[in-house]
Formats: structure tokens, C-alpha cells, sequence
């Protein structure tokens, strides 16, 4: 594969050379990994920056109606739209239930749109550096926009948040007692939270499920990185296609002040710290699951089970000799 001309063919916007690359970037092989590199290398010099929107929220919330109205919105004023997906659910279920075209359908065929569904992948880790790269694509490819998608179950939320530049929790309309259902950690990582389902005869628990998630923003904590006002919570409806062009109103404008606060770069600096220490832990476990330090282990554990030596004796001297050697003087 030639990644000088797969580049040159990102950076002009061609699709499928875009869907090309981000199939690289998926790929487990080790030959893959360092074209994939490679490519992402020569992509970075473009230094092209699309506004990276996160969106979590459990099934049913509304996300690909949200996604398919909020899109064809944007795309209409002239944006690029790309859509991406972190699922960590495909892996078990060995497909992908997000990002699936014909949940987006007039959006999926619009040409300024470009909707990839999510790699199904063992792992959150991989899943994690695979969108990261995706994303890093889609910008080259000159979006304007790209929107994460996940769904709101177990760590991925967290993984969705340090890729955004914005976050967003979609929730429906509740009773007065659900607040408690939504974890502490994804309301600290919301940038806005916009309750759907605001019409018909859900719109004024969804108006009443709004002001409790105000109040609740208001109280769990004031960031640097918020203006006065912000983190908001407002109603839409994806179905209706209201309250759409106020949410992304709201997102610019928090956008535009952390630009001129210098919260937007730092932001940017402290993700790629987090995933730059992800990917050393990450890489330091592949090393534990490989020989020869498998074999050690398990050898050390039989050792420990037979009370020959303490757990913790034990692991000293295994890392001791697997990375204190390998590590430079
Ligand atoms: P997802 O699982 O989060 O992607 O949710 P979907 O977009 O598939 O929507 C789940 C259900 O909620 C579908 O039956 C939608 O038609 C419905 N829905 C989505 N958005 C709205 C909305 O704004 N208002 C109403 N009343 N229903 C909606």
C-alpha cells in the first residue's frame, strides 16, 4: 500500500480513501501498525482540527435520531460532518449495534457526511486508540465536526470525554427520582447535558427532568475550563428537530470562550497526556500476556501457591528481572 498517495488522497477529501485508512488504523497487524503510523504522521502536518463533540447515553435516549437530525442540521449550513463510534458492547456481541447506517439514513447518504460504524474490538484499549486515530483522519479529511458516539455503559463514557473536545450526556425525560440513576463521573465529565424527547406528552417532564439536571450541575461543581452559565442542561427533541440550533449555539459558544481562555489547547495537551500514559500501561499489560513473561509468571504463581515465596516477593522479582533489564540504565 502506497501511504504517501493514501495521504495525499485523505488530505483531498476523497472518501474511500479516508474509509481506507481508517480500516488501517483498525487493523491488529503489526505490519498495519506501522503503515498506520506512518500515515497518521504525514496527516498530522496538515494540522487540520475539526470540533470533536462527544455524545453518551444509554440505548433508547434518542442517540442516532439526535445524531441524523443534529447532522443533516450542519451539513446543511455547509458543514462536514463525520461520525464515528466507540462501542465496547460489539465485542461481545462479535457486531456493531452503533453507527449502523440504516439508523441514519438521509444523513448516511448525504455527501457531507461520513458515518463509520464502530470496529468491534476485544478490548476498550484498542477500541480507544482505533477512534483517536479515526478521528485523527477525519480531520485531515477536513470535517468541520466529528461526533463520538457511545453508548453509556461501563468506562467508555470516560474514553468518549478525553477525545472530545465537548461532551455531551443525552438523557429522556424521567421521573422526579431518576437523577440518582446518571453516575457522578459522567455528570463531572458533561459539558452539557440536553434532555430529548421534549414534545408530545413528554415535554413537560422533560422541561421538569431539565431543571433538576441545572440544579444538579449547579451544585456538583464549577470548573475553570466552564464560562459563567456553563455546564448547561437545555431540552430538544431529535424527532422534531427543535432546540437543535440553540444546543449547537450553546456548543460554540462555550467552544469559543475556552479558545480564548487557552482552555482549548490545554484541554487538547492533557488528553493526549491521558492517552500517552493509557498506552504505556496498556503496553506494559501486552508485555505481561506475552512470553517469556507469561511463562515466568505462571511459574512464580506456582511458587507462591506452594508458599515457597510471598506474593509480593514474588512480583518484585519478576519485574526486576523482565523490566528492569530491558529498561535503559
Ligand atoms: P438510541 O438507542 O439512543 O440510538 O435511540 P434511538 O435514536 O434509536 O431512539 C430510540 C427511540 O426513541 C426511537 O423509537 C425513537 O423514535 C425515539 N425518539 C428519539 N428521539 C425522540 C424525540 O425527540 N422525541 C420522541 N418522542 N421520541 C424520540
Amino acid at each position: 500500500m502506497d501511504i504517501e498517495d493514501l495521504a495525499e488522497r485523505i488530505l483531498s477529501g476523497e472518501r474511500r480513501a479516508l474509509a481506507r485508512g481508517i480500516t488501517l488504523v483498525e487493523s491488529g497487524r503489526a505490519d498495519h501498525r506501522s503503515m498506520a503510523r506512518d500515515l497518521i504522521d504525514r496527516l498530522r502536518c496538515a494540522g487540520r482540527e475539526a470540533m470533536r463533540i462527544g455524545l453518551s447515553g444509554t440505548p433508547g435516549v434518542g442517540k442516532s435520531t439526535f445524531i441524523e437530525s443534529f447532522g443533516m442540521m450542519l451539513v446543511a449550513q455547509g458543514l462536514r460532518v463525520a461520525v464515528l463510534a466507540v462501542d465496547p458492547s460489539s465485542a461481545r456481541s462479535g457486531g456493531s449495534i452503533l453507527g449502523d447506517k440504516t439508523r441514519m439514513e438521509r444523513l448516511s447518504r448525504h455527501p457531507g457526511a461520513f458515518i463509520r460504524p464502530s470496529p468491534s474490538q476485544t478490548h476498550l484499549g484498542g477500541v480507544a486508540r482505533r477512534t483517536r486515530e479515526a478521528i485523527d483522519l477525519c480531520e485531515a479529511a477536513g470535517f468541520d465536526v466529528v461526533l463520538i458516539e457511545t453508548v453509556g455503559v461501563g468506562q467508555s463514557e470516560t474514553v468518549v470525554a478525553e477525545m472530545s473536545d465537548l461532551f455531551m450526556l443525552l438523557l429522556a425525560p424521567a421521573g422526579g427520582d431518576e437523577l440518582q440513576g446518571v453516575k457522578r463521573g459522567i455528570m463531572e465529565a458533561a459539558d452539557m447535558i440536553l434532555v430529548n424527547k421534549a414534545d408530545g406528552d413528554l415535554k413537560s417532564a422533560a422541561t421538569r427532568t431539565c431543571a433538576d439536571y441545572a440544579g444538579a450541575l449547579r451544585l456538583l461543581r464549577k470548573r475553570a475550563q466552564d464560562p459563567e452559565g456553563f455546564p448547561k442542561a437545555l431540552t430538544v427533541s431529535a424527532a422534531l428537530e427543535n432546540g437543535l440550533d440553540s444546543a449547537w449555539a450553546e456548543m460554540r459558544a462555550l467552544q469559543a470562550w475556552r479558545r480564548e481562555n487557552g482552555h482549548f489547547a490545554r484541554r487538547r495537551a492533557e488528553q493526549a497526556r491521558f492517552w500517552f500514559e493509557a498506552e504505556v500501561r496498556e503496553g506494559l499489560l501486552a508485555r505481561l500476556r506475552r512470553e517469556p513473561v507469561k511463562g515466568a509468571m505462571a511459574a512464580f504463581a506456582a511458587r507462591v501457591e506452594a508458599g515457597e515465596i510471598t506474593a509480593a516477593a514474588a512480583a518484585d522479582e519478576l519485574l526486576a528481572t523482565y523490566l528492569g533489564e530491558s529498561l535503559p540504565a
